[in-house]
């Protein structure tokens, strides 16, 4: 394992039966130790925050796992204008945020006119925008860019098609694959990401999706624990072992794709009072805090245990900063593009 180690940490490069056999060790601590010094060197000390703006829960799809799932009529719906969306940005920028994450459901009220207004609206406050709303057609996403969106976060979930296509019922694969390459051929900055300990995923499986970001390649990726919603048909799963299994994933990334961007996701720290901070020593460079306001945020409930659905922007604000320099790092004042930190130096 140690010569595997070295080799991934100096070249990037393992195999699949490799990062199986990682992803299925006892003892990570030293593919741990690997991933948070390729981390230093290659994106530094430095922790980019994203400001996330939940602005709908409605959604058209049905996937399996997900409590907002249009099937799902326990889940409570809201809907922001496109005014409170805008004004939410603005605070964002207040509290010092560069980038804005707008994310959603597939609602369909949010039409393409309606989107790139709010974009256009979001960038004369000169934020970076970040988009995560799901499959759209190239034509939509060519309108955003031009709007002025920067970048798109679309997990694969799974690249395992048959898994993913069980598990996302009206959904393709093969669009979802799409997606990704038309986000990548209009000059998005693309994030995508799995959701780990799915029912029917494999080691395997996972291997593939880490060769997959490696190959698309991704400028971003989200690696979350699945965790079982009570309203959705995988109540009853298990969240055992998710959370190594989500750590391992992270610092395997950071070894295959050393200067991107990974996010430490609020949904590890739903499953460990320290899940946050121990991502960002496993390869994570990136949080991104909640700045929605008021009863919305435990409204957007993607996965039951949601994490600071009381707190207001502010407070999430000051206390990621104070955990961050609790492990000798710092949040850092720039735009946070992939490769910046390496340019920069
Ligand atoms: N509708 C958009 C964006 C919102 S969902 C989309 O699907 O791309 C954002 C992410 O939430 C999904 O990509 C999925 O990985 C994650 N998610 C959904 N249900 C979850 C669950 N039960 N546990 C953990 N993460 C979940
Ligand atoms: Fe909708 Fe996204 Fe949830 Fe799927 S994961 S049901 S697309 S919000």
């Amino acid at each position: 394992m140690q010569s595997i180690l070295q080799r991934a940490e100096t070249q990037h490069t393992l195999t699949a039966s490799e990062i199986v056999s990682l992803l299925g060790c006892q003892d990570p601590f030293s593919l741990f130790a690997a991933a948070n010094r390729v981390r230093q060197k290659y994106v530094g000390d430095g922790v980019y925050l994203r400001g996330l703006i939940e602005f709908s829960s409605f959604c058209k799809n049905d996937c399996m796992y997900c409590g907002l799932r249009g099937s799902n009529t326990h889940a409570q719906r809201y809907r922001l204008s496109p005014g409170q969306i805008v004004e939410m940005a603005q605070k964002a920028a207040g509290y010092g945020y560069k980038t804005v994450v707008l994310q959603s459901g597939e609602d369909l009220w949010f039409t393409v006119e309606r989107m790139c207004e709010i974009i256009r609206e979001i960038k004369k406050l000169g934020l970076v925008i970040t988009l995560s709303i799901g499959e759209k057609t190239r034509e939509e996403y060519a309108a955003y860019r031009q709007a002025g969106a920067d970048r798109y976060l679309l997990r694969i979930e799974t690249t395992d098609k048959q898994l993913y296509e069980k598990l996302d019922p009206r959904m393709s694969f093969e669009n979802r694959m799409r997606c990704l390459y038309d986000l990548k051929d209009l000059g998005y900055e693309v994030g995508s990401g799995s959701l780990v300990g799915l029912p029917g995923q494999t080691l395997e499986s996972l291997a593939d999706d880490l060769l997959f970001f490696k190959q698309l390649p991704v400028d971003m990726a989200g690696i979350g624990p699945f965790i079982p919603h009570p309203h959705t048909p995988l109540s009853q799963e298990s969240v055992e072992g998710h959370f190594e299994l989500s750590l391992k994933m992270m610092a395997l990334m950071r070894l295959l794709l050393p200067d991107i961007n990974i996010p430490a996701t609020t949904a590890m720290e739903t499953l460990h009072p320290q899940g946050r901070l121990l991502a960002l020593k496993c390869g994570a460079n990136v949080v991104m805090p909640n700045v929605t306001e008021g009863d919305y945020r435990k409204q957007y409930e993607l996965y039951p245990g949601k994490i600071c659905t009381a707190e207001s922007p502010a407070q999430c604000r000051g206390c990621i900063q104070g955990k961050i320099k609790s492990i000798g790092r710092f949040v850092s004042n720039r735009p946070g593009f992939h490769g910046e930190y390496l340019k920069n130096r």
